[in-house]
């Protein structure tokens, strides 16, 4: 007879403090970590249950794989890997990491939610090019009541300058002395754009992977911003 001794680490802290902490329904054991207090077991049944994979699933949502691909590749269902990025998208937070930026470039993303040519939803968004920071953006039609609820939520930062291309809801809305308008200021911006394309499946120019609910589209596009912003999730 031979006797294996498994060490069994926290998978969230990778704390060594663990105790056995009862039997779950299915028969298997489960364990208590007591450095973070977090329930595991040692093995689980469904990919879904198992910490590293939610993970893993996280981290190709900001990575380009569309919903059907992750359900492929980690067997986790997609209604999951769904839940999964609307709690994660509620509990981020995108706050500007400065309270004063010297130039400040908006530009707008034309994506769809459902029907290609009928349910167009424009991102209007801006960027700091000092801290390679998407700081806020919001999402509508492409019309000064967009730009105007973009530059609400940028009134409480100090900006020196507007940077924008010749669209002209943003001449409506932004302050004239500070707005500089052209497609030289607006360079940084636009290469912005094609990474947020690239990185996003559901906003690539020609895909199957559209989004059909509109909060979905959402989330999505807020958990790659955060990405972009902070590199890690
Ligand atoms: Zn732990």
């Amino acid at each position: 007879m031979c006797e294996i001794t498994i060490q069994i680490n926290c998978p969230y802290c990778h704390s060594m403090k663990v105790v056995k902490n009862g039997v779950k329904c299915t028969g298997k054991q489960n364990f208590l970590c007591r450095s973070c207090r977090k329930q595991f077991q040692h093995s689980y049944q469904k990919a879904g249950c198992r910490p590293a994979v939610k993970r893993l699933v996280l981290r190709l949502l900001v990575r380009n794989s569309g919903i059907r691909d992750i359900e492929e590749v980690t067997g986790v269902h997609r209604q999951t890997v769904l839940r999964w990025l609307n709690q994660k998208a509620h509990s981020l937070q995108v706050s500007p990491r400065q309270q004063g930026y010297g130039q400040v470039q908006l530009d707008e993303v034309w994506t769809f939610v459902k029907e290609r040519k009928k349910r167009k939803r424009w991102l209007f968004y801006a960027y700091a090019p000092e801290t390679d920071e998407g700081l806020a953006w919001s999402w509508g039609t492409r019309s000064r009541h967009t730009v105007r609820r973009l530059y609400r939520q940028l009134e409480q930062l100090e900006i020196d300058c507007f940077c924008t291309d010749d669209w002209p809801a943003f001449t409506k809305v932004l302050p004239p002395e500070k707005h500089l308008i052209g497609k030289a200021y607006t360079r940084n911006i636009e290469g912005v754009n094609l990474c947020l394309r690239t990185r996003n499946r559901r906003i690539a120019r020609k895909t199957a992977c559209f989004s059909k609910i509109e909060q979905n589209h959402y989330n999505a596009m807020k958990l790659i911003f955060y990405y972009r912003n902070h590199h890690t999730l």
